[in-house]
């Protein structure tokens, strides 16, 4: 399960954004209007560029997301009444569904197989929707109006009312057990903006106003992700070695760090093979998060992490770095293999130093802290040695 504070951390940025949108529309009436007038400019611009950046970024689950809301904006505009009270109805159903399955979906090349059924899905749900305007089933409607609660949640129907408590509640569960927290947090957000403008249809410039919020929730994202891709490391989601130079640049006066590396990796790899590597190598690293002593770990590179102390001398932060190999050495990991799963155990060395007035830089207490690496290598391995 996440943790409360990644969570909360996860949902703070684009619930800001809801939250605002929904004051907003408390007080369109002291609002002038000509600021809403700049409104769905602001929208498609923003619009546009998300399209862009994700293509570049290939996150293409959010230009799946973004172009409904386009459509759905130019429905409103130019569908007579009564085809955009239809537009209206569908979306309300068929988006959320939409919303969870790009966001559950793998990320894929738009040009490979999975995102040619993206595409073509994508071009299903827009067909389903016109035909539906253009000649409306009094059969489905009737399904589509029933009626399921004593409340009334007009304009919404009880049936998208209903959708929304479903997806809401997996896209909860996603956040607390998921993998991808910023995602999960980001859509989760997406789904209450996107309700909310629907639900304040009648209010003015309450739904253009809320699509404005939805793709101000999308950029955001796309902000944050651009900053992990730059200082996270993909496999382990440790930060990565930029990540390190840039914090070992604001260290203060005094700290510590430690140099570690994972005993006979290479072995590992050669007996259960590469991916089982990897797998075992996450496995480490999410230890590696969870050093104590206020140490931040960081992946160096290959099986290799540095774990810094800020304002800490050697003497204390050996302490928890030791425990931290202890915790590591007597944890078994389960390894699938084809046919068995084998609990196997992982041994790491590492080498403590800290700063003194000699060192030039940051990188000459690295050096030393290698060197009582190699040091503890050497006297046999799974120890730490202080330098
Ligand atoms: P030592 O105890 O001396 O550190 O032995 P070692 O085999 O761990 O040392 P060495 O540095 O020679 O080998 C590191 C190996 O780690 C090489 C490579 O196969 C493996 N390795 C590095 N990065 C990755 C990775 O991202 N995934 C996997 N599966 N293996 C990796
Ligand atoms: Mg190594
Ligand atoms: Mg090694």
């Amino acid at each position: 399960m996440n943790s409360i504070k990644a969570i909360s951390l996860n949902l703070l940025i684009p619930l800001f954004i809801t939250a605002v949108f929904a004051i907003v529309i408390h007080y369109t009436h002291k609002i002038p209007n000509i600021l809403f007038d700049i409104v769905p400019y602001l929208f498609y611009g923003l619009s546009l560029l998300i399209i862009w950046v994700s293509w570049h970024f290939n996150r293409n689950r959010f230009i799946f997301v973004i172009i409904p809301i386009i459509l759905l904006h130019l429905g409103f505009e130019y569908f007579s009444a009564k085809g955009a009270s239809f537009l209206f109805l569908y979306i309300s159903m068929l988006f959320p569904l939409h919303l969870l399955i790009f966001l559950v979906l793998k990320e894929r090349g738009l040009f490979s197989l999975w995102g040619a059924l993206k595409v073509g899905f994508f071009a299903l749900e827009i067909m389903l929707v016109l035909y539906l305007i253009y000649y409306p089933d009094a059969s489905i409607l009737k399904y589509l109006k029933l009626k399921l609660f004593a409340a009334n949640f007009y304009p919404l129907k009880d049936v998208s009312v209903a959708i929304g408590i479903f997806v809401f509640f997996v896209m909860s569960a996603l956040l607390m057990f998921g993998r991808y927290l910023m995602y999960s947090s980001t859509f989760l957000s997406l789904l209450l903006t996107f309700y909310l403008g629907l639900y304040f249809l009648k209010t003015p410039h309450a739904t253009e106003v809320s699509f404005l919020a939805f793709s101000i929730i999308i950029f955001i994202l796309l902000i944050r992700e651009s900053y992990r891709l730059a200082f996270y490391d993909e496999l382990t989601s440790l930060p990565g070695r930029r990540a390190l130079v840039e914090d070992m640049a604001k260290l203060g006066r005094k700290y510590s760090l430690a140099m570690c590396d994972i005993d006979f990796f290479k072995k590992f790899n050669d007996t259960y093979g590469h991916d089982t590597g990897d797998e075992v190598l996450k496995m480490v690293a999410s230890k590696f998060l969870e050093v104590s002593g206020g140490g931040k770990a960081y992946r160096y590179g290959g099986e290799e992490f540095v774990i810094l102390f800020p304002s800490k001398e050697s003497s204390e932060s050996f302490t928890h770095v030791d425990a931290l190999r202890q915790a590591i050495a007597t944890t078994g990991f389960s390894v699938r293999n084809k046919k068995t799963t084998k609990k196997i155990f992982i041994n790491v060395s590492a080498g403590v130093t800290q700063n003194s007035q000699k060192d030039k830089d940051p990188f000459a207490v690295m050096k030393r802290a290698d060197n009582a690496l190699y040091k503890a290598k050497k006297a046999g391995r799974n120890q730490v040695i202080k330098a």
